[in-house]
């Protein structure tokens, strides 16, 4: 009950305060994967077999200082081709695998020339072999380009947004300093933590 409690007041934030949200869940995310939350609470993240993530483009539409696939610092052209993420599918159901959740992301995947045809090979795979498949399209949601192809997503595709955006007011760039100085400070009591271990 009070999960779905929680799952109600989260979409409320979530369509009602986008920017709340984006800030609220990047605080969050950042928290959660240090020391003493994964102490108190276990590894954020766990190994899992059932869950695929398809990176199929480096390209992006922003330029975010924490990028964690480096399209800020190396955007590339490299792309997957149809041909792979068929060889992608063929290979799962030659081994017998029906993934859990297939996440298509990037960079920006709605960047990709071919995208709607890559979700819906996959929506295949789905419908034809392993129904229980959840398919998930990671977006920054960020501008024209990419909100006219997340208009034509297949109903079928769960699209998780994270609503991103160009830090232009004094607020959002705020936002981000604070977010900076939190990190910087974080990775400095980190340090001296071990300097004082590795000296005992
Ligand atoms: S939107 Fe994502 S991929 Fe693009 S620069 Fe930001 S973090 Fe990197």
């Amino acid at each position: 009950m009070s999960d779905l409690v929680n799952m109600k007041v989260t979409k409320a934030i979530k369509q009602t305060m986008p920017g709340l949200y984006s800030v609220l869940r990047q605080i969050y995310w950042m928290s959660r994967r240090q020391k003493p939350l994964t102490k108190l609470l276990g590894a954020k993240w766990q190994r899992s077999r059932d869950l695929i993530e398809v990176y199929i483009t480096y390209k992006c539409n922003l330029k975010c200082i924490n990028c964690d696939v480096s399209s800020r610092q190396a955007q590339s052209d490299e792309k997957m081709t149809i041909g792979q993420i068929n060889k992608f599918i063929g290979e799962s159901i030659n081994a017998g695998v029906k993934w859990k959740k297939i996440r298509v992301m990037g960079g920006e995947p709605t960047l990709h020339s071919d995208i709607l045809e890559i979700l819906n090979l996959l929506l295949n795979y789905k419908e034809t072999y392993s129904p229980d498949t959840r398919i998930q399209l990671i977006t920054n949601g960020f501008g024209k380009v990419v909100n006219n192809i997340l208009s034509q997503v297949p109903e079928k595709i769960e699209i998780e947004n994270s609503n991103k955006r160009q830090p232009t007011s004094v607020f959002q760039l705020l936002i981000l300093r604070l977010r900076i100085v939190y990190l910087i400070n974080l990775r400095i009591i980190q340090m001296r933590v071990w300097l004082h271990h590795t000296a005992e």
